[in-house]
């Protein structure tokens, strides 16, 4: 089955509005220059630049993503902002369990399902994200403790429209390691399988299934090429054009 790769930046607290208006100006201008492209694009930057970020690329084939969402639509929740919230200020896709999140803020997997539950009802796309621990992948524990995320993260109202999938080995975030190409094949067709017993197999052949860790322009083509990896979700690479670009361009053609 053929899939249409998604390449997501992923901003994290990074971008002040000059610096977002320019990155994001950036990355439309080379969008609209390949209108024909082969895959999907998605920025999400932090909420306090969303909107200078939606004007920058209003008139491009960019897709504006959140980083995370709260469970309700609205109420008191200081600090938090709703999947309502995000719609409003032209969201289409909103990440949810990100390592840092479920680390930083004590994220279980039922919150991530409930946040991406909360996310569909607004027809925003969740990007559920999982990922094993170094210590995890060293004890021999990487496919088991990834399968069980997905099994508590992914609610059963998921899609392969409303929903993507990326895995992020933890020890790969933002530190150079990238998982071998057989690894992260591996770990992707067993995500696949579980998404199967889960959903049913039309749904997991027809959903995306993302790499992230330290993808770069110098190993996306190898990573993108794998039969299960659809696209990257890509953190420091994302907040240079010409890095974010070139990932894009090592996607293969449909
Ligand atoms: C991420 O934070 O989702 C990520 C993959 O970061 P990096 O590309 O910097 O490893």
């Amino acid at each position: 089955m053929s899939r249409r790769p998604l390449i997501a930046g992923n901003w994290k607290m990074n971008g002040l509005r000059a610096d977002a208006k320019a990155l994001a100006g950036e990355i439309a201008t080379l969008s609209k220059a390949q209108s024909d492209a082969a895959f999907d694009l998605l920025v999400c930057p932090p909420f306090t630049v969303m909107e200078t970020v939606g004007a920058a690329i209003e008139h491009s084939d960019v897709f504006l993503g959140a980083q995370t969402c709260h469970t309700a639509e609205s109420g008191a929740h200081t600090g938090d902002i709703s999947p309502v919230m995000l719609k409003d200020a032209g969201c289409t896709h909103v990440i949810v369990g990100h390592s840092e999140r479920r680390t930083d803020h004590a994220e279980s997997d039922a919150d991530v399902q409930a946040q991406a539950i909360t996310a569909h009802a607004q027809d925003l796309i969740a990007i559920i994200c999982v990922g094993e621990t170094e210590a995890e992948r060293e004890s021999g524990q990487a496919l088991q403790v990834v399968r069980e995320q997905i099994l508590g993260s992914v609610p059963a109202g998921a899609t392969s429209e409303n929903t993507v999938i990326a895995y992020e080995p933890v020890w790969a975030i933002g530190t150079g390691k990238v998982a071998t190409p057989d690894d992260v094949q591996e770990i992707h067709a067993d995500i696949r399988n579980t998404l199967a017993d889960k959903l049913g197999q039309d749904t997991a052949d027809g959903m995306r299934i993302l790499y992230g860790g330290s993808m770069k322009p110098g190993n996306a083509k190898e990573l993108l090429a794998l039969a299960d990896v659809d696209g990257g979700l890509i953190g420091g690479a994302a907040l240079k054009s010409e890095d974010f670009w070139a990932i894009a361009q090592s996607c293969p053609s449909l």
